[in-house]
């Protein structure tokens, strides 16, 4: 008789990226571990769908109150297992998700009232018409460790908000950032079923992609967006897919330098340049591009590096070894064909072991990987144009759009560069600000993604809308209904001529023509 192979545990271990300290040891959930999950939010979402908005609302206010009593808790926490600066964890995740609270609750009662639709046709006045919006039933989220709290909360506040269930899987990375979330909804009194963790690496990612969910909402990179679009594709549910960046800053000649080369710095390695909302590139008039160099290096050189739970920290260490030995990759492929390093370019070991310095590079050109691949790290290439189309030409080469950046005095000429920018979020003198403004939809075009997070239109990928169509002329068959024949086509053609002809006889023809399709014979 056959034994059965014993079932191998993938083990992993949740550690301070800084320190390399091992913070929690965890089991990878296996298949079987998803799918009752899965099951488990199936059953408790009947009832949740049911449940009045305004009792959902109210899980919110107690979610957002207990994480605004508990801030410093969590930002702590975000900080010792992501390795960002504590400030920049209590602003970019635990402010940004407090707001998000308050803008679903302001807006989900609006947005779950059923939405009239008018008819232009005066043939199809006679019907009440609406929009209702109905929750997917179970939403499985995956989720990457930059924003290892913001990221997913964001998205199961406007899941549950809207009546769904969630299943998340966050980044093996990350997993205590997604517990602490889980364990702020469950003290809300939210049936603990109704939100669940799971806990584990890319297989169990891959598990709950392909288990009997409703719909996928996934951020992380593109090569694993693209299995998940290829899981979603097998079972034909829909998916949102938030992927990596390349984002260009175009800095006009009549910048304010002070300002710009400030905004470049902070763009360029916050967080350690793990955003996907990162300054990749930089492309400044040839006019200031010494000065705006200049005052690049001299303010990156101030910056202070460090662990995140130093309150002097500016820039953290980057994550894992693997995301250094991309960013150096990247750095050495760059150099190998003409790149100027002037600031950094190499590792701190007596910090730790994934400290990289803030890094300044010019002599760049477009067929380094450094400006064809996401880096994800504390790299800024500053490169210089001649002019507005040869900036916005440079700006739209990569195969991403997720955002882009205006710098000017000018606040027009700003906006009309923008609207030549191929991306899902183009803000004119500021960086990377629009991920912390609740209302302000977050996604990407080209390999950036699909589809929407955040705001109004984050909302709408959480439901499907049903088109509802009440005749209130019920005792009356319709006119194009059966009984064709005879005149009825010249009747038609009148109807026709009357809604859309230019010439006023034509139309008065038209309309004592298709009065006869009233009175005709044999209609069934
Ligand atoms: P990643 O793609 O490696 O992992 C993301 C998540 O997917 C993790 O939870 C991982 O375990 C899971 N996963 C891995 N393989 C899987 C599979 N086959 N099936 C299902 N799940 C799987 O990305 P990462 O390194 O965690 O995050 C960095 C990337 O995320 C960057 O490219 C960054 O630009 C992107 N990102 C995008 C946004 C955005 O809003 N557009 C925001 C943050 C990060």
């Amino acid at each position: 008789m056959a034994v059965a192979a014993p079932i191998q545990l993938r083990r992993f271990a949740s550690s301070n990226p800084a320190t390399g300290e091992v913070l929690r040891e965890f089991d990878c959930a296996s298949a079987e571990d998803v799918n009752v999950a899965v099951e488990r939010a199936r059953a408790a979402q009947i009832s949740w769908a049911k449940t009045p908005v305004a009792v959902r609302i109210r899980m919110l206010r107690s979610f957002q109150r207990a994480l605004h009593s508990r801030k410093d808790e969590v930002a702590a926490l975000i900080s010792a297992e992501a390795g960002k600066p504590q400030v920049e964890a209590l602003l970019t995740e635990v402010m940004v998700i407090l707001d998000a609270a308050g803008f679903c609750m302001r807006e989900a009662k609006r947005f779950m009232r059923p939405q009239k639709v008018a008819h232009g046709n005066p043939i199809m006045k006679a019907k009440k018409a609406y929009l209702t919006r109905i929750p997917y039933g179970v939403m499985a989220i995956v989720s990457p460790w930059n924003y290892p709290f913001s990221i997913p909360a964001s998205e199961v506040m406007a899941a549950l908000v809207t009546g769904n269930a969630v299943v998340l899987k966050p980044s093996e990375f990350t997993p205590l950032c997604a517990l602490k979330l889980k364990e702020l909804f469950d003290a809300t009194g939210l049936p603990s079923d109704l939100f669940q963790v799971v806990i584990g690496d890319g297989q169990t990612g891959a598990a709950l992609t392909q288990a009997k969910i409703d719909k996928i909402i996934f951020t992380g990179s593109v090569a694993t967006g693209k299995r998940i679009a290829q899981s979603a594709a097998a079972r034909l549910i829909p998916v949102v897919l938030e992927l990596g960046g390349k984002d260009p800053m175009i800095v006009l000649e009549d910048t304010d330098l002070e300002v710009a080369t400030s905004a470049a710095i902070w763009g360029a390695f916050m967080n350690a340049g793990q955003t996907c909302l990162s300054v990749e590139r930089c492309y400044v008039h040839r006019s200031i591009f010494d000065p705006f160099v200049a005052r690049c290096l001299e303010k990156a050189k101030a910056l202070h590096i460090g662990p995140g739970s130093d309150p002097q920290t500016d820039v953290g260490p980057l994550i894992s070894q693997q995301q250094l030995r991309i960013v150096e990759s990247q750095l050495n492929d760059a150099v190998a064909q003409g790149a100027q390093v002037l600031l950094g370019g190499r590792r701190l070991p007596e910090l730790g072991a994934n400290f990289y310095t803030p890094t300044i590079l010019t002599g760049i050109d477009h067929s380094m990987k450094l400006m064809r691949e996401e880096t994800f790290g504390p790299l800024l290439p500053i490169i210089p144009f001649e002019n507005n189309d040869e900036a916005v030409q440079m700006a739209n080469d990569p195969d991403f759009g997720l955002a882009a950046i205006v710098w000017t005095r000018d606040r027009k000429a700003g906006e009309a560069i923008a609207a030549r920018l191929h991306a899902g979020t183009v803000m004119v003198n500021d960086v990377i600000t629009c991920f912390g403004i609740s209302e302000a939809p977050h996604g990407g075009v080209k390999q950036s993604g699909i589809g929407r997070t955040h705001g109004r239109q984050g909302l709408e990928e959480m439901v499907w809308s049903k088109y509802v169509d009440a005749d209130l002329l019920h005792g009356i068959p319709k006119v194009w209904w059966y009984g064709y024949g005879g005149n009825f086509a010249s009747q038609m053609g009148g109807f026709i001529d009357l809604l859309f002809s230019r010439n006023l006889g034509m139309r008065l023809r038209g309309g004592i023509k298709a009065l006869g399709s009233f009175r005709r014979k044999g209609r069934l």
